[in-house]
Order: structure tokens, then sequence, then C-alpha cells
């Protein structure tokens, strides 16, 4: 009885070995959080969480009322879950397959030493998969960690961790479609009661010149809600009132910042603006942000999809990943979630909490654009992805 017991607890113990490190490529490796750590990531006063405005805070408690951040955080982190032994070693399959895809394209990508995937409840961010840092968040939702497409979705997810790790890649990505860095800008005041937060993008760092009534403009694609106050009463998750809008920012000197205009920022629509498809492209219906055409794009890459409406997109992404392969900028990483106990050799890293960078996944089922790559309304992105070219 003894020896029966003693071989149970040898074999759930092999099996928690096997399942707690996934290599990823030679210096990354993908850890399962455990429910604690997941608390803790979730609960983390991360970038995300201090970018967070009126809106998102109530939206996300589903409240009327007002909501802190230490509030927002407490419901955040009791949304963390365990992974099952069945669920990890399915995203332990799908890991092994995407590893051995990247050995194939031959790239050495910078990401950070450690991935961390965390399961969260399906009532985290209406259950839509995201990051925070180097942390995948997979809810336990038809769209998150019991969709078919989790292979895609994993992959998507690993691009944001990757430019979050590597902000010079981010910057020579960003340029493939158009976008430039513009520091300075913050996001501004009179709109934070109705922002909505994108945990994958959150920054207003990057612009690209379009045009507004035929002239030449710089804007940053942001997401506001009609409303300052979410409606539990309508029962619609706080994503659908995100809209996506085009906020003008201006260089003044060396510094940007947002363009007012009797006395406030200048915030234009989809439909005011022209040239934002022709920078995007039209490989993906997902345009909410550059950070998330360029994921799309990554996973379509990785994917080994070969038909592109805009081919040049990741061609030249190829390209940058080839190169920055090649110039070895592993050391680049930064930002990061370290689970105790371990350590990283690259002394540059810092802990999560002190710094604010920009992330970019929030699967918008019904971004209000339109144009040929737009996404079919009542669509969720996330249940399909290849389905979004
Ligand atoms: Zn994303």
């Amino acid at each position: 009885m003894r020896k029966h017991t003693l071989l149970a607890l040898l074999i759930i113990a092999l099996t928690q070995t096997a399942f707690a490190r996934v290599e990823l490529d030679e210096q990354t490796s993908v850890r399962f959080a455990t429910r604690d750590q997941a608390t803790q990531i979730l609960g983390a006063k991360d970038g995300f969480a201090r970018a967070l405005g009126s809106f998102d805070r109530s939206a996300r408690l589903q409240a009327t009322e007002n909501v802190s951040t230490a509030q927002v955080l407490d419901f955040m982190s009791r949304q963390a879950r365990s992974f099952t032994d069945d669920e990890k070693s399915r995203v332990t399959e799908l890991l092994a397959s995407i590893r051995r895809r990247l050995r194939e394209l031959g790239w050495d990508l910078p990401l950070p030493r450690q991935v961390l995937l965390v399961k969260a409840s399906s009532r985290l961010e209406n259950g839509f998969p995201h990051c925070r840092q180097n942390a995948i968040i997979l809810p336990n939702s038809t769209a998150g960690l019991r969709n078919p497409d989790l292979k895609l979705i994993i992959i998507h997810e690993l691009f944001h961790i990757l430019t979050i790790a590597a902000p010079d890649l981010q910057e020579r990505l960003y340029a493939v479609v158009g976008f430039k860095p513009c520091p300075g800008v913050s996001f501004p005041k009179q709109l934070t009661e109705r922002k909505v937060t994108n945990p994958d993008a959150f920054g207003v760092n990057y612009c690209a010149e379009l045009e507004y009534q035929g002239r030449p403009i710089h804007a940053t694609p942001i997401l506001l809600s009609p409303t300052a106050t979410y409606d539990p009463s309508r029962d619609i998750p706080f994503i659908e009132y995100a809209r996506v809008r085009f906020l003008v920012v201006e260089k003044e000197g060396e510094k940007w910042a947002c363009r007012y205009k009797d006395g406030s920022p200048m915030v234009l629509k989809r439909s005011e603006v022209s040239g934002y498809l022709d920078k995007v492209g039209r490989n993906t219906g997902y345009i909410i942000h550059p950070e998330e055409v360029l994921a799309q794009n990554f996973m379509f890459i990785v994917r080994g999809r070969e038909e592109f409406r805009t081919p040049e997109i990741p061609a030249e992404m190829t390209k940058v990943l080839r190169q920055c392969s090649k110039e070895g900028t592993k050391k680049e990483a930064r930002a990061v979630f370290r689970l105790p106990g371990q350590t990283s050799p690259r002394q540059q890293w810092v802990d999560s909490t002190s710094v604010a960078v920009p992330t970019g996944i929030l699967r918008l089922p019904t971004a209000k654009l339109t144009g040929p790559g737009a996404p079919l309304r009542g669509r969720t992105p996330a249940a399909s992805p290849q389905s979004r070219s």
C-alpha cells in the first residue's frame, strides 16, 4: 500500500517536473504559473494597471460607481486559477510545435529568458487572452484556454512579449507599418474617464503620419467609450464600448504632445482620417493598433501562411526579425515578472512594478472599423485568429 502511495507520489512529482518548464529556444523557457504566482502577476501594479482610466476600472467590475486601482487589482488577482494537468499537457504540445517552427524559420528572437503562462477565470478581460509584461494570460474561456486555435493565440501573444522585451526591435517593427516613436505624449486627462485600455497596447508612444482634411497630421490610435459610465443593466461586455479613435499629436521642439483645439484634445474618427489602411495593410482586420497588426502578421508568418493581400508587411517583418536574430539582441530583454527563487543572469532586468512599458492584446469583437479589413460584427476574433485575415 505504502509502495503504491510512494509510486503515485513519484509519478505526480515527475509529471509536475515535466510540465514545470518548456524550452521555447535555447535561452527562453515557458513556465506555468501556479495559482499563487498568478495571483501576484494579475494583482501587480504594472504599467497596464496604472494606465487604466475610470471607465476602465468600473467596467471591469461591472460597477456604476467609481472603482479604485487597488479594487480593480484585487478583482483581477482573484481571477487567478491553476492549470489542470490536461491543460498543461495540451499547451506543452503546442509550445513544442511552436518551438519547431521557430527553429525552422531560423530565428533567435530576443524574448525574455522566462515567459509565464497564467490561467485566469473567464471573467478577466471579458475572457480574452492578453499579456502582462512577460506573462501570457489565458482566461478559461472559449476565446482563451478552451479555444481550438490556442496555438495561434500563443504565437500572437508571444509577439507582444517580444516587443515588450526588446524596445529597439519594437521600433524597427513599428516602422514596417509606418509608425515612429513620439516620446512625451501622455494620454489627455480630459479623455481618461472614457478610456478603454488594451493591456497589450496601452501606451501612446508611437504615431503615424496620416491625412485629415487634405493635410498631413500625426496621430495614434486609441480606444474610447462613448460614455463615461458603464451600464450593467445593458449586460454587454465592456469591450463592446470600445471605439477606435485617432489622437492627434504634434512635435514641439524635441518633444511630442497632444494637439488641442478649443481647449480639448483633438480626437478624430476613423472616417475622418485617411492613409491608415495604406500603412497597416490588409492582411488582418484586427487593426486597432499597430502592435496588434504586427502581432497578427507575426502569427501568420509563424503559422506559415503564404498568401497576403499586403505581402510587403510580412516580408519586411521577416527581414527585420532575421536581422535581429543575427545581431543577438537578446541582451535587450527587460521588464519581466520573476518567479520567486529564479534569478536572471541579465542584470539589466528590472522589477516589473517599477517600469511602465508599452505592451500590446485586446481583441475587439466589434472594433468599429470599416473597409476591406474590418472584422465582422459579432465575431470573436480570438476564437479564430486566422479567419480575421
Ligand atoms: Zn494582441
